[in-house]
């Protein structure tokens, strides 16, 4: 599968938007209106110099190229998918000029192709739950901003977002009563924590309520670790994934990801 860049903008300095559509998307089975709100897709981009060009079966090219030559996978969200045009938009974190899913994004222009698998997912807001709180940076952002959506009328929802400032903010909303404050780094350690911090200077209303921490690694292991240690969350209130960790490629990062995981998951009995 492969959709055509139709256009592309930058709703931030650091965030580049693709609209991408065409009849490589037939078939895509994206999230309905009632479905996940962090659905993700694979997408698959050749290495420079690669002999061969988009679009392409991943696997067929894995069978019959060597190491080198294999796609680079990196994973994005699906911001919107909109059925009857046959429109996915992926918002993608261009962070300075280091990566591969992000120049591409930069670089991108109408009538470019990319390769994708998917949709896969795994959380949508708990209609029964008595408030909701989302936590995470740039990457979860539309994963953020698409699960606001889904909140149900009046239901309060609390959103912390990290960013480099106030001109890499974008205009949310939600039916839900909505608290939405962005917190800024500063350049130094204290980033690490900033979110957490944030999180831990909560008042929290009653009732049960319906996390989603999703973000850089060590950002995201601080609120869980807070959640449920200092709040008494119950881990099935929670999604949290790691979705890329600082200093590391993704590929380097999916490789001790597992390992993360476990230790996360073993913070707290
Ligand atoms: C399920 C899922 C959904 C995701 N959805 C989105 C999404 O919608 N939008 C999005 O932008 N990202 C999303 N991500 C994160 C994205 O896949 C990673 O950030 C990915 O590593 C970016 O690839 P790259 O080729 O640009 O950089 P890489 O080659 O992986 O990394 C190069 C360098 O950049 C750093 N880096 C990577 N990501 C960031 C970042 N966000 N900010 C600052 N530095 C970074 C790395 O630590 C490394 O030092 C998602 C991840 C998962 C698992």
């Amino acid at each position: 599968m492969y959709g055509t860049v139709l256009s592309t903008t930058s709703p931030t300095p650091s965030l580049v938007r693709l609209v991408l559509g065409g009849p490589g998307l037939a078939g895509f089975a994206g999230p309905g209106p009632d479905g996940d709100t962090d659905a993700y897709v694979n997408i698959a981009i050749p290495p420079a110099g690669a002999p061969y060009t988009a679009p392409f079966d991943p696997d067929e090219v894995k069978a019959t190229h060597p190491r080198e030559w294999w796609p680079v996978r990196r994973r994005y969200t699906v911001r919107a998918w909109d059925a009857a045009r046959g429109e996915l938009t992926l918002d993608v974190v261009v962070h300075g000029t280091e990566g591969v899913a992000g120049p591409w994004a930069r670089a991108a222009r109408p009538g470019d192709l990319l390769v994708l698998t998917g949709p896969g997912s795994g959380y949508r807001p708990d209609p029964t739950a008595a408030w909701h709180l989302m936590v995470g940076d740039e990457s979860a952002l539309p994963a953020i901003a698409a699960s606001l959506e889904a909140v149900p009328a009046g239901v309060p929802v609390v959103v912390r977002l990290l960013c480099d400032g106030p001109d890499h903010e974008l205009a949310l909303s939600s039916p839900g009563a909505l608290d939405l404050q962005w917190i800024h780094r500063t350049g130094g350690a204290a980033d690490t924590t900033a979110l957490a911090e944030a999180v831990a200077a909560l008042r929290f209303s009653e009732g049960r309520v319906h996390a989603f921490v999703h973000g850089e690694a060590e950002e995201i292991r601080a609120v869980r670790r807070h959640l449920l240690g200092e709040r008494g969350l119950e881990r099935g209130d929670m999604s949290c994934s790691p979705y890329w960790r600082r200093t590391m490629t993704d590929e380097a990062w999916r490789a001790v990801k597992r390992d993360f995981v476990a230790a996360m998951d073993a913070d707290l009995p």
